[in-house]
């Protein structure tokens, strides 16, 4: 049984809710937000999932839909074989001990005013779990584990390094022994050569706790470091998703493969391929028609502005949302068939 599932969800923003400015228009002619668009994925116990694509695509909303910080518009998702999308006070508290978070920034994620010893007790102190002694052992072992000097015990966030307080923020996800980590861009804040620290820590955690992973990044190449599987996204729905293997050496989607060519090779001289993706992301108020991804890409054919693709099977559990790669494969499935079929029946 999946850890996690994640089938068919949407989150749709009212327009104001983001923000945007819109000139006294009646409730129902504001524009919709379509930050999750029909996302669905599964994540195994013990699994890495990465989640990749450029800023604005979904990711975090996804991340935070997931942690239940946010409720969705529809869908589902469910944890260890149960519906959690609206759970009970009851449940609540189990999900809030069993699904962590690890912030993008350590420094506006913890309380200044408490030490390094008092943030990583919190979760400890909420759930009454231990003795005052047995609670204090527990946080000088989770600083060990994440290799935080007992020395800063006491210290203030503002006292440490950028590294440290993402040690802290890690060491107060792991407190309450949870089963799904969500890390939203845990390295993006950080210096290259601590970025490297961070994700070597949460590798060596992943493999000794056997904590699954849902790992959220714009950085391909942390992902693959990483992850087991990844997913693309791109306004609010998924594109591509398979193994690491599958996605970084037969890139089926044009977006992905404009991603990954985006990669600096160390190499110079060695192959690769040279993508220039035009424009920016569209609004995800004003979502194109047909493929999302029509306007930027250099494969589109007319009917990709008028029939959405559905994501083609390649086997294996390689799934990518692009009608014509599926028609380079011959047609992947029966969905390629339909796609033919609506899209002669749109000319
Ligand atoms: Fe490009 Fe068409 Fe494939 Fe969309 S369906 S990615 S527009 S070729």
């Amino acid at each position: 049984m999946p850890l996690l599932q994640v089938d068919d969800l949407k989150k749709h923003f009212s327009a104001t809710s983001t923000g945007q400015r819109l000139l006294g228009l009646p409730q129902r002619q504001r524009p919709v937000v379509r930050a999750v668009d029909g996302v669905s994925f599964e994540v195994q116990p013990g699994e890495t999932m990465g989640l990749v694509g450029e800023s604005g695509c979904g990711k975090t909303t996804l991340g935070r839909l997931i942690m239940g910080l946010i409720k969705p518009t529809s869908g589902r998702i469910i944890f260890e074989g149960e519906d959690i999308s609206a759970p009970s006070r009851e449940k609540t508290s189990y999900l809030r001990r069993s699904i962590q978070i690890i912030f993008q920034d350590p420094f506006s994620s913890l309380d200044p005013r408490q030490s390094v010893e008092r943030i990583v007790r919190e979760p400890l102190d909420i759930h009454r779990i231990g003795t005052k002694e047995e609670r204090r052992h527990r946080v000088a072992a989770l600083m060990d584990q994440v290799a935080l000097p007992q020395r800063h015990a006491q210290a203030y966030p503002h006292e440490l390094s950028g590294g440290m307080r993402q040690r802290v923020g890690i060491a107060t996800a792991l407190a309450l022994g949870p089963k799904l980590i969500v890390a939203d861009e845990p390295t993006s804040a950080l210096d290259a050569s601590v970025q490297a620290e961070i994700l070597n820590l949460l590798s060596d955690l992943q493999r000794d706790t056997g904590v699954a992973l849902v790992f959220i990044s714009h950085n391909l190449d942390a992902v693959r470091f990483l992850s087991r599987r990844i997913a693309v996204m791109y306004l609010g729905k998924m594109v591509e998703i398979g193994t690491v293997a599958q996605v970084y050496e037969q890139p089926e989607h044009p977006y992905t493969r404009a991603l990954l060519a985006d990669i600096p090779v160390p190499d110079p001289a060695a192959q690769h391929e040279t993508i220039e993706l035009v424009g920016e992301i569209p609004s995800p108020i004003n979502v194109p028609s047909g493929c999302p991804f029509h306007p930027r890409c250099w494969m589109a054919r007319e009917e990709c502005k008028t029939t959405a693709p559905p994501l083609y099977e390649y086997g294996g559990g390689h799934r990518a949302a692009c009608h014509v790669t599926a028609a380079e494969h011959g047609g992947v499935n029966e969905a390629h068939q339909q796609w033919k079929e609506l899209a002669h029946g749109n000319r």
